[in-house]
């Protein structure tokens, strides 16, 4: 067939599974286990129904923006809002990877990169991270299209050494360089200070994982006014509203309530560090994580036969058929409780009680 040949054909990205049922321990796609700050809640009764025949008002120019610039300390004109960082990335890998040299990301990361690149025709070379899941920053300094890496890194929770990622902005200064800190909340040390020394450096956060709101879909990207600027002009010739309104008044709340938030991350830190000592006892070893999530293997057990035992549990983690990452699962922090259940599904699987 004729218009077959003129297809964009793309392998899309696999998100984890959303199971429908109830009563499923969810440790798969590093959601909050924590409800939104109590504030949008009370956003959402009181929202006005009547005014969403309205189209929502432009994201920079509302108070989502201006409270996000207070709380980093930075200008409204330096923050990019978008559908969850997935549309912010998506947008910045369209705006700022247009050059004929690959663009550079780990071989072990967020698995979108390659399908964005991908979709929009972005030549890229995956660089292997070392034998301890380590970016190795040598590699960064070839000549490239751009730069992107998640800090801390996805799936493995490792962080990197903020000298290490300005080492790596610093040697690029020709090209874009993209920190993706989606986990950054949960025990990193954001790179958003250096936006200031560095014009060719976008910091990317999400309201989805140590803000509870991933079903709004809210995420940003920080830099300078320049650089915000050619991603509003390419958002702006893609569609024009991407954001609901409801998203733009709900987020608000979320970043107004610090002292629910910080409380929140510590709630996921504590139950980290118990979840390191009760894996550790099951017979697993893992990478430090500074995430809301643990990339764990067994020492005797397959990966993938605890990845279906547990799901026969009804506990869901998330499993990768993919080299060098197959024998690992990757476990979100959840409840105490949550966690509890899974360690206790894990001592059947793995024979230790
Ligand atoms: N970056 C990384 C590294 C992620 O793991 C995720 C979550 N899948 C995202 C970005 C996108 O998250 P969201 O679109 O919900 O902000």
């Amino acid at each position: 067939m004729k218009w077959e040949e003129n297809v964009r054909r793309v392998t899309p990205y696999t998100p984890g599974e959303q199971p429908q049922k109830n009563g499923v321990i969810k440790l798969n796609t590093n959601e909050n286990p924590y409800p939104p700050a109590p504030g949008v809640a009370r956003a959402a009764a009181a929202m006005d129904v009547e005014k969403l025949r309205l189209y929502p008002a432009f994201p920079e120019k509302t108070e989502l923006a201006k409270e996000l610039a207070a709380y980093y300390h930075i200008g409204a004109d330096q923050i990019f809002i978008g559908v969850g960082s997935d549309d912010v990335l998506a947008m910045a890998f369209m705006t700022f990877f247009q050059s004929d040299r690959p663009v550079f990301f780990p071989d072990i990361t967020y698995s979108f990169y390659d399908v964005w690149a991908d979709v929009y025709k972005i030549p890229y070379e995956r660089k292997p991270l070392d034998g301890d899941f380590q970016i190795r920053t040598e590699d960064y300094r070839q000549k490239n299209g751009g730069v992107i890496f998640p800090n801390p890194n996805a799936p493995t929770g490792i962080l990197m050494p903020l000298d290490r990622v300005e080492e790596i902005v610093s040697a690029n200064r020709d090209v874009v360089v993209i920190v993706d800190e989606a986990y950054i909340d949960f025990g990193g040390t954001s790179a958003l200070p250096l936006i200031e020394k560095y014009d060719n450096l976008l910091v990317v956060q999400t309201f989805s994982k140590s803000r509870s709101m991933a079903g709004m879909r809210i995420g940003y990207a920080m830099g300078q006014p320049k650089l915000i600027s050619c991603l509003n002009d390419v958002k702006y010739a893609v569609n024009s509203y991407t954001m609901n309104m409801t998203a733009l008044e709900l987020g608000v709340e979320a970043v107004r309530d610090t002292v629910y938030f910080e409380e929140c991350c510590n709630k996921i830190k504590e139950t980290r560090a118990q979840a390191e000592r009760e894996l550790t006892r099951l017979g697993f070893v893992f990478p430090k994580s500074y995430a809301n999530f643990i990339f764990a293997s067994h020492k005797s057990v397959p990966a993938r036969e605890i990845f279906e035992r547990l799901k026969e549990n009804d506990i869901y983690v998330r499993w990768w058929d993919k080299k060098r990452i197959d024998n690992y699962l990757r476990i979100t922090i959840g409840t105490k409780e949550q966690m509890e259940a899974l360690y206790r599904a894990l001592s059947q699987i793995c024979g230790k009680t």
